[in-house]
């Protein structure tokens, strides 16, 4: 275990990419680099994680924020619910712990959205605490090295493997420790194709001992996708497009085009009139088509119908949404939404541009 530990240490302060966030020990920047890092690539994140921190330089300025501020940083991330919780949870760290970030796993834990993995890289990284985390990398790199051939989702095996980091981070430096197997799983102990020949931690792996590496580590398929059909609609009225605002689930807080599921075997374009009367409360007098975009999802595959339709009076009663605004298309794009709005957005204005109004392009 100490030479393990040895040879990863002294692997990663050779090896390790100069990345932003590891520039700093300050552990607010690095509780915006995890969160952000849960779900998305080390490229992709590196812009948002400097644009964010410039927006909001601590924990003061992020909980002072206002929630469209703070949605319209992160917009085209994905996972929204992690913005929505880091804003929560500035609020509680100002409000409940003066505005430091606790230092240690458990109370870490009681911050909205924080949970075991994140608890585990802010104390560890930030305030050098014994604490394990598992990430995809990490579990892959511990399944490799203990020859683990259980499915790598079954709680028994993350148990396992959680107890593996664990007794990993019981030593020093256990920030760089951790963020050693993390690089190592990125960089060399990769999911396809690992380079063992240089790997520093070869003659440790029981998986390249027994010619298993690739093989490792097992993981159940998850569940197809579900396939969800819907629409969605450019309402425009005197030249003003409709916006709504979703209350709940993954989007909340984005605004988008007004829309809905389709009924099985309904008809889009049946299916757009139907949506816009029950959800917003308006009846259409024209509606066009503009085409349809696609959109993966973790759990589901969206397929989105796209139409721009003009509608006449008619006050707006919303159901399913908590907030609407009529303005410029040309605006449309400057507040929070999600990437499959922009999507649809760009479509039906790229199909439409005059019928958006002479100002649509002008935001974009
Ligand atoms: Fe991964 Fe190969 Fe290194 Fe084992 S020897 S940790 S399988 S890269």
């Amino acid at each position: 275990m100490k030479g393990l530990r040895r040879t990863l240490l002294d692997w990663y302060r050779a090896n390790r990419r100069a990345l932003p966030w590891r520039a700093t020990r300050d552990p607010y920047a690095i509780w915006i680099s995890e969160a952000m890092l849960q779900q998305t690539r080390v490229e992709t994140a590196i812009p948002y994680y400097e644009r964010f921190l410039a927006r909001f330089p601590d924990v003061q300025a992020l909980a002072g924020a206002d929630r469209d501020a703070v949605l319209g940083v992160w917009a085209g991330l994905g996972y929204y619910s992690r913005a929505r919780n880091l804003h929560a949870a500035a609020r509680v760290v100002v409000d409940r712990f003066a505005g430091e970030l606790p230092d240690d796993a458990e109370t870490l834990r009681s911050l909205p959205g924080v949970g075991r993995y994140t608890a585990g890289a802010v104390a560890s990284i930030a305030y050098d605490r014994p604490e394990p985390v598992v990430d995809g990398n990490v579990a892959r790199v511990l399944a490799r090295l203990h020859a683990i051939r259980d499915d790598v989702r079954s709680s028994a095996t993350l148990r396992r493997l959680w107890e593996e980091a664990g007794a990993l981070a019981r030593g020093p430096h256990p920030g760089d420790l951790n963020q050693a197997l993390m690089e190592l799983g990125a960089t060399v102990c990769t999911p396809r194709a690992p380079r063992c020949s240089a790997c520093p931690v070869a003659r440790h792996c029981e998986a390249h001992r027994l010619g298993e590496a690739e093989s490792l580590p097992v993981r159940s398929k998850p569940a197809a996708p579900r396939r969800v059909e819907a629409v969605a609609a450019l309402v425009l009225r005197r030249g003003r497009a409709l916006a709504v605002r979703r209350p709940s689930g993954l989007l909340a807080g984005l605004w988008d085009l007004p829309g809905g599921e389709l009924a099985r075997g309904e008809r889009p374009a049946a299916g757009v009139r139907r949506a816009l009367r029950e959800r917003v409360g308006l009846s259409v007098a024209r509606a066009q088509r503009a085409g349809a975009v696609e959109h993966a999802f973790s759990h589901r595959r969206l397929r989105l119908h796209v139409y721009r339709c003009d509608t006449p009076e008619g006050r707006v009663r919303l159901r399913d949404f908590d907030g609407h605004r009529w303005l410029a298309p040309g605006s449309f794009t400057r507040l929070p939404q999600g990437a499959v709005t922009r999507k649809a957005f760009d479509l039906v204005l790229e199909r439409f541009p005059a019928g958006a109004g002479g100002s649509g392009g002008g935001g974009r």
